[in-house]
């Protein structure tokens, strides 16, 4: 299966609306966000796709968020989501405590983590543990291009697309 990932969307709906077209091209069957949707507008945004988040540390608004995911027949899985895709246990936390993101890498238990916060891809291996960061979505943060990813449970490949 295809796993969309993306993070850090922080309000850029056309960044967003960019996201959903490129997820919906690549046919993937779910999509992961990692936090920091920032207001429940951004959510409604990715209508379309079959949505799966947690909190980012910007996420405040939770009554809103959840409203919002409900509407649009998401999951919102408060901080920590964890999950079982094609046999792969995947874990996804926003990242906002260093100390409880390394433990949860470093704890063994997951196949793959996802995370987001520091608006930087990542894509290694940490023991046997894949860690990915699908980069912020928003984009020109810090400098930094706008990315989402495809992540193939299959091949095992993840692919970074620029917004
Ligand atoms: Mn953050």
């Amino acid at each position: 299966m295809k796993i969309g990932l993306i993070s850090d969307t922080h309000d850029n709906l056309q960044n967003v609306r960019k996201a959903v077209r490129e997820f919906n091209d690549n046919h993937v069957d779910v999509v992961i966000h990692a936090g920091d949707f920032v207001s429940p507008i951004a959510v409604e945004s990715l209508a379309g796709v079959k949505l799966v988040g947690v909190l980012g540390n910007n996420d405040t608004d939770i009554p809103g968020l959840t409203s919002t995911f409900n509407k649009i027949h998401g999951e919102l899985k408060g901080e920590i989501f964890e999950s079982v895709y094609d046999g792969m246990k995947f874990a996804v936390y926003h990242g906002t405590n260093l100390a409880k993101k390394d433990q949860l890498i470093k704890s063994g238990k997951y196949d793959v983590f996802i995370y987001g916060h520091t608006h930087r891809k990542d894509n290694r291996y940490i023991g046997t543990t894949r860690v990915i960061n699908p980069g912020t979505a928003k984009g020109w943060f810090f400098g930094l291009f706008a990315t989402i990813a495809v992540f193939d449970t299959s091949s095992r490949n993840l692919e970074f697309i620029n917004l």
